[in-house]
């Protein structure tokens, strides 16, 4: 069954409470550093305000220890919001409140631990909006148990319904041919995403440093080069069962893992050699790659080619971005760092959709829902 819609309730003179990813990157000053997580909630804001209803907002941001911590306050977060809606937004009362972190109570994360911690929650709306695409794979208070105490009054925000409706053909029936491009570090987290997507796609594209645990399978050496030695054995598995996928062809090595290091580069099937270690992938893997990803109806990529945080290794990520921002196919992307990599070339408006949730939108691929969506519906 489907979850409502915001549109199929009726909010006037209503009590809305409002669960949002306001999870935004701070400076070191404590102030925001990007504020696109407050504007992508706007559309729901708004709609919800225009209906004649009074608002509560809540939002987890950071990673406070299940208690209070001013670092993590969300009072940044009203004042930002208050100054783009052009209205009050207090942290007490009013017509729009915001509540504090939720992740200052332990029960946010831990709903077993207390359970009257929802109920409290809940306490605040007569409706309940699940805006927090990026949080909706977590089973946390304001997430899932949440929705217990509003049958037939729970119901998708509009960024919700976005994600929803842009990632569900990539699970049902994606145009094809259809490839995906993962890269990152983490192979450990990953490694589930990959498995579910290699019968599923036509093309399996790895780079970043999850390539080393494959070249390690591969028996080919990997110098100082990252790799996660616990999962060996499920990349060699791996590598006999997924003809389809592609690695890269060269890759950039260097003999520090810093911006100034020598740099050189080799072809993966050469391997890095002792003493050096792998930061990106290579010029021939975008030429390698290309045909196929133009030759792709829908393309899905998550996670930077290489140590894109030092521009000498960023040329494969931005390389990656630039030749799919060219392309007339289906491309989505989830997943900050990829997403970082297009915004500094300016090329969001490029792609068919930009995810706001990186953990979110692979567990949506993998498993064609999520807990806080499964929870919407199974309360209609
Ligand atoms: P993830 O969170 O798994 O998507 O990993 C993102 C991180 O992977 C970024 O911080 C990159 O710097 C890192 N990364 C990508 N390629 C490499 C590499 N070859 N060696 C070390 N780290 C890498």
């Amino acid at each position: 069954m489907k979850q409502l819609s915001l549109k199929n309730l009726d909010l006037k003179n209503k009590r809305v409470l409002l669960r949002v990813d306001f999870n935004v990157p701070l400076k070191e000053d404590g102030t925001i550093a990007d504020d696109s997580r407050i504007r992508a909630a706007l559309p729901t804001i708004n709609y919800i305000l225009d209906q004649g209803a009074t608002l509560t907002i809540m939002s987890h941001l950071g990673r406070p220890k299940g208690e209070p911590d001013p670092k993590f306050s969300l009072k940044p977060c009203a004042k930002r919001l208050s100054e783009l809606l052009r209205k009050e937004v207090s942290m007490d009362r009013g017509k729009i409140v915001m509540l504090e972190n939720l992740r200052f109570h332990k029960a946010e994360k831990d709903p077993d631990s207390d359970p009257s911690f929802a109920k409290e929650l809940a306490s605040h709306g007569e409706i309940f909006i699940n805006d927090a695409f990026g949080a909706a794979h977590r089973n946390h208070s304001s997430i899932v148990p949440i929705c217990h105490y509003f049958p037939g009054k729970c119901a998708a925000g509009f960024l919700m319904e976005k994600e929803i409706d842009n990632l569900t053909p990539l699970v049902e029936n994606p145009e094809r041919p259809f490839s995906a491009i993962l890269g990152g570090a983490k192979i450990d987290t990953k490694f589930a995403i990959l498995h579910a997507l290699q019968p599923r796609v036509d093309h399996l594209f790895v780079g970043g440093g999850m390539i080393f645990s494959l070249m390690k399978a591969m028996g080919l050496s990997i110098g100082n080069s990252i790799y996660d030695p616990t999962h060996l054995e499920l990349a060699s598995e791996f590598l006999d069962e997924a003809p389809n996928l592609v690695l890269p062809e060269d890759i950039v090595i260097a003999n520090q893992f810093s911006n100034g290091a020598e740099v050189k580069t080799v072809r993966l099937k050469e391997g890095v050699p002792d003493g050096w270690q792998g930061m990106d992938i290579g010029p021939k893997t975008v030429a390698k790659w290309q045909p196929i990803l133009e030759e792709s109806h829908t393309i899905f990529w998550n996670g930077p080619m290489g140590v894109f945080e030092f521009p000498e290794f960023a040329k494969g990520t931005e390389s990656l971005a630039k030749l799919l921002a060219e392309m007339r196919s289906i491309r989505v992307v989830g997943g900050g760092d990829s997403i970082s990599a297009i915004s500094k070339l300016n090329l969001n408006e490029k792609f068919t959709h930009i995810s706001t949730g990186g953990g979110a939108s692979l567990e949506f691929l993998e498993k064609g829902t999520l807990p806080g969506i499964d929870a919407l519906s199974e309360n209609i």
